[in-house]
């Protein structure tokens, strides 16, 4: 098993501002463990899933995932500037893997305007940030004109791994009137937010767009409460408020990145003991089987003998990891 094999799987990019991050002469740099493929990426196991919070089985039309009824997600591009090694789309983002056709983006904003009791537009992927902004600003626009669509949302790791891309016309290109638009930023470690990605923040909060964060929890990155603090005070003084403490999904061939549920709870109770109120993330998991983001906390998560039983929005209770056989 080689390198070459995990590129076969998986798609493989790292952009000249990570490749700048990366320090050559540690084995454990954080940066390169999140962009640089591993044989351990290989290792499937058996709870894994290709489609681990089960987009398809929400997906009522190509590009559009609609889990609840007042938001949906829309799909415009399966490919980024890098290939996070965790990705849990990575079996639906790469070259090759296509994004919308004008065609079916026109059926997909038409399935937006024929609802209107869809309120917020969240823009994933794919990074919607490697669309042109011309692009960008008609499919801003197009959600502008539906009149119910109050707020989009893009989620993004260009600010971060490409920040150069962020320029005033994309930023916008994000907003228009009659809707406010909140931009995701992910970032997984303190250093990924130098003077060139807050410069890129700043250039989205002039164009009048809100900014919030997105982590993913991953063992041998962040995994400790000191890295978690200063990212997250990182965040709010790049001028955007922590949002998401992602527990990392059961995507194929990630295991070597994920932490337990109770390693977890604990760093986000050290989160809470250290950090203001304003710098707090909310740690969630986003249950398999497509049952939506829990807050993970004593509230709704208990203690099993084969892992977890987690609550999700409904009340409902699930099995985690997934029992792969239930009796
Ligand atoms: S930028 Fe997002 S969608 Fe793209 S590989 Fe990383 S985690 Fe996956």
């Amino acid at each position: 098993m080689t390198i070459q094999d995990v590129a076969r799987k998986y798609a493989v990019a790292v952009s000249p501002a990570i490749r700048a991050l990366i320090d050559p002469t540690d084995p454990a740099d954080p940066i390169a463990r999140q962009f640089l493929p591993d044989v351990a990426e290989l290792t499937v196991t058996p709870e894994e899933l290709a489609d681990p919070i089960a987009d398809e089985a929400h997906a009522p039309i190509k590009g559009i995932v609609h889990r609840h009824p007042d938001r949906v997600l829309l799909k415009a591009v399966n490919a980024c500037p890098v290939y996070c090694r965790f990705c849990f789309r990575r079996e639906m983002v790469g070259p090759g893997k296509g994004g919308l056709t004008p065609s079916e983006l026109a059926d997909a904003l038409a399935y937006i305007r024929s609802r209107p009791e869809i309120w917020e537009v969240i823009l994933t992927g794919g990074d919607p940030f490697i669309l042109s902004p011309r692009r960008i600003r008609q499919i801003t626009d197009a959600l502008a004109e539906t009149g119910h669509v109050k707020i989009i949302r893009w989620h993004s790791r260009v600010p971060v791994v490409e920040p150069e891309r962020v320029t005033d016309e994309l930023a916008s290109a994000l907003t228009a009137p009659g809707i406010t638009s909140w931009v995701a930023i992910h970032a997984n470690h303190p250093r990924e937010l130098g003077p060139d990605a807050r410069a890129a923040i700043t250039r989205l909060a002039k164009a009048g767009t809100s900014l919030v964060s997105q982590t993913v929890l991953l063992k041998g990155v962040n995994d400790d409460v000191r890295t978690l603090a200063s990212l997250m005070r990182a965040f709010v003084e790049a001028g955007a408020k922590p949002y998401y403490l992602h527990h990392p999904d059961l995507a194929r061939g990630t295991s070597h990145f994920r932490i337990g549920i109770e390693e977890g709870l604990a760093l986000a109770r050290d989160l809470r003991a250290q950090l203001s109120g304003l710098a707090q993330p909310l740690y969630v998991l986003d249950l398999p089987g497509g049952f939506g983001k829990v807050p993970l906390d004593s509230q709704n998560v208990v203690k099993t003998e084969t892992g977890h039983r987690i609550r999700d929005f409904a009340g409902e209770w699930h099995d985690y990891p997934p029992l792969l056989h239930p009796a």
